[in-house]
């Protein structure tokens, strides 16, 4: 089943291997034409990808943490050398504009290899010591072991590389599934590890669907950690397989992000975070800000700010960098986000702004503001993951608070004002993994990123995601060289 632009779907002990399963199209959502075929893996890849993995394990595991920084600095270094090809590849396979990819996903995800090729050299842990006055304690940090992962569309190239990197920092082996409808850049990111001088097997890539590839993956008893980022209702399911080993997870899920204004707040400053933050990469980000909460002094204002400057923005080609929003990642998804905003707006929700699909080729949409949304409504409750944002106001500062945690994620949020008070307390009583003040969206290397509730648990980039990838273990030898040792006298009475 393959193509003149066939590619082999999966990497596996560090060449490129055709999956057994059908050939897929990657398609340009910009264009609703296709950018390549793959040949799809099948769970059978699945096993082979993990035996590869479990046979390089144990080499990598061993390699001295300087030997794995050296590999993670040559793959920045590739990375930086190929940085218009991955931007232009994560283009075609997204819809996204060239300025995010090249700006923002590219530099991103070279900065993050570049600080876990750091890190890899400075494992923590606590002071090896006699605690009991009888033995020396030392702690061991040592690789989980194999780890399977699974990524998104939404990021493809960062998605994969906060999967993985910091898993190969830490001394592990990796099986990477990443969404079938993106799997390019994650494919070139395998094969430039290969190239940076990775061992084989280290780093295996299966591009297929999630429920025959995703849920051997998930399931599968060769694996010492499951990692996922997607959906919520997909990773409870990633979750319930993985249980059937007591595999270890970790879960990065989705998001619903409160933008708080309070009535102090730099106007102009928080319509023009609204719009960056709710339309950056068409609002398929899980921080993205989804739910404005509004001051009643600022409401008309702030809502006619952002339709004036949501209105302004130029939709269309991806590749122009005077775009400044590309396509929905498929048509398929496109439709479902303009469902909800249908429904929104036939439930009584003020459609300021956006609501259309914009005709001819592509998963065109345009920014959509929605006033007046309600708490118990649809597009107020459940992630739309589109170019939409909504707007709803608060009374006093406590009802602002109780709004912005009234849902079950608690990925991100971000509260506006200049009272260093409420700040404060902002930063201290939303429920989210990540709360800005007076911007929303940016991230950093050297911070964690990772959910509450229904947004999962755990952590990508920052020391503490290499702590995901790193069994504690305690060595405790015994210093007295007594035969019967003290705490005997707990076991035999009257000592032997
Ligand atoms: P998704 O849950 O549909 O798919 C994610 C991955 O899981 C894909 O690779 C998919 O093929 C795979 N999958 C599907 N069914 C599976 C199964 N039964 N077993 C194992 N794997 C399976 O998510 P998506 O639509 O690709 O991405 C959008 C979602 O990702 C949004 O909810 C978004 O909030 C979330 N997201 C979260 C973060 C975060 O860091 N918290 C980051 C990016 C995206």
């Amino acid at each position: 089943m393959s193509t003149p632009h066939a590619v082999p779907g999966s990497w596996i002990d560090g060449a490129a291997v055709d999956g057994t399963g059908p050939a897929h199209t990657v398609i340009d959502p910009a264009t609703d034409k296709a950018v390549t075929t793959v040949s799809l893996a099948m769970s059978a890849d699945v096993d082979s990808a993990i035996e590869s993995a479990r046979a390089a394990q144990g080499g990598w595991g061993a390699a001295t943490p300087a030997e794995r920084s050296e590999v993670l600095r040559r793959l920045a270094d590739v990375m930086r050398a190929e940085a218009g090809a991955l931007a232009a590849q994560e283009v075609a396979q997204t819809g996204r504009t060239v300025r995010l990819a090249t700006e923002f996903d590219v530099p991103g995800s070279i900065d993050n290899v570049d600080f876990f090729a750091g890190l890899a050299r400075n494992f923590d842990g606590k002071a090896s010591a006699e605690y009991s006055g009888d033995h020396t304690s030392s702690i061991r940090r040592e690789p989980v072991g194999v780890v399977g992962s699974i990524s998104p569309w939404n990021y493809p190239l960062q998605m994969a590389v906060w999967k993985v990197i910091p898993a190969l920092a830490a001394g592990c082996a990796v099986v990477l599934k990443p969404a079938e409808l993106t799997p390019l850049t994650t494919l070139t990111l395998a094969r430039l590890a290969t190239e940076a001088g990775l061992p084989d097997g280290v780093f295996n890539v299966v591009v297929g669907t999630g429920a025959e590839v995703g849920s051997a993956l998930s399931g599968h008893a060769g694996l010492d950690m499951v990692t996922f980022t997607g959906s919520t209702g997909v990773g409870r399911q990633v979750m319930a397989q993985a249980a059937r080993n007591g595999t270890r997870v970790q879960l990065e899920l989705g998001g619903k992000a409160p933008f708080v204004v309070f009535d102090d707040a730099d106007l102009t400053a928080a319509v023009h975070g609204a719009v960056a933050g709710s339309l950056i990469n068409a609002g398929q980000d899980c921080t993205a800000a989804t739910r404005a909460i509004v001051a009643p002094a600022l409401y008309d204002d702030f809502v006619d700010g952002v339709a004036e400057l949501m209105a302004s923005m130029t939709v269309g080609d991806p590749t122009d960098p005077d775009t400044d929003m590309g396509s929905l990642s498929s048509r398929a998804h496109r439709d479902k986000v303009a469902g909800m905003v249908d429904r929104a707006v036939a439930d009584g929700a003020r459609l300021v702004t956006g609501g259309t699909v914009v005709d001819g080729p592509g998963a065109f949409y345009r920014p959509t503001l929605l006033a007046d949304v309600t708490e118990e409504a649809e597009v107020y409750r459940d992630e739309v993951f589109g170019p939409v944002l909504t707007v709803s106001t608060f009374t006093d500062d406590d009802d602002a608070i109780r709004r912005a945690n009234d849902t079950v994620y608690g990925l991100a949020a971000s509260a506006w004002t200049r009272d260093v008070f409420r700040a404060q307390r902002a930063g201290r009583e939303i429920h989210a993994g990540c709360v800005w003040i007076n911007d929303h969206i940016p991230i950093i290397s050297e911070m964690p990123h990772g959910g509450f509730g229904a947004s999962g648990f755990g952590k990508d980039m920052s020391a503490y995601s290499l702590d995901e990838y790193l069994a504690v273990k305690h060595v405790m030898s015994d210093i007295t060289a007594l035969a019967e040792k003290p705490w005997h006298r707990t076991v035999f009475a009257g000592g032997r």
